[in-house]
């Protein structure tokens, strides 16, 4: 396993992700500020309005998402990645490789 290439890999995918509803959401904020939509976008504030939570929520998922790939990697350069950060155990890799970003082990992120 190579946990590296897997947080860089869903370190792209999040920034994709952030840059995308950060886009959105831009879109969204001149639409509504001077009162006409874009072609891309739906001209009923209520769609506007809709879509923007689900947007914003899908934009702090993915930096809170960012924020865990960015401290795993400074665990890989501190060489103490894999090791729970709250009890100092072995996190197992089997947790590692379906979370590569996890920094507790099983019994601690509970
Ligand atoms: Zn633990």
């Amino acid at each position: 396993m190579d946990a590296e290439a897997l947080l860089l890999a869903r370190r792209d995918e999040l920034l994709r992700a952030i840059g995308v509803s950060g886009d959105e959401l831009a879109g969204i904020r001149v639409a509504r500020s001077d009162g006409t939509a874009d072609d891309e976008h739906d001209p009923e504030g209520s769609t506007l309005s809709s879509d923007w939570s689900r947007i914003t929520s899908l934009h702090s998922t993915a930096l809170a998402g960012l924020d865990e790939v960015d401290r795993a990697l400074e665990r890989l350069r501190d060489g103490t990645y894999g090791v729970c950060v709250s009890c100092g155990a072995r996190i197992p890799d089997a947790r590692l490789e379906v979370r590569p970003w996890a920094d507790r082990c099983v019994a601690c992120a509970v």
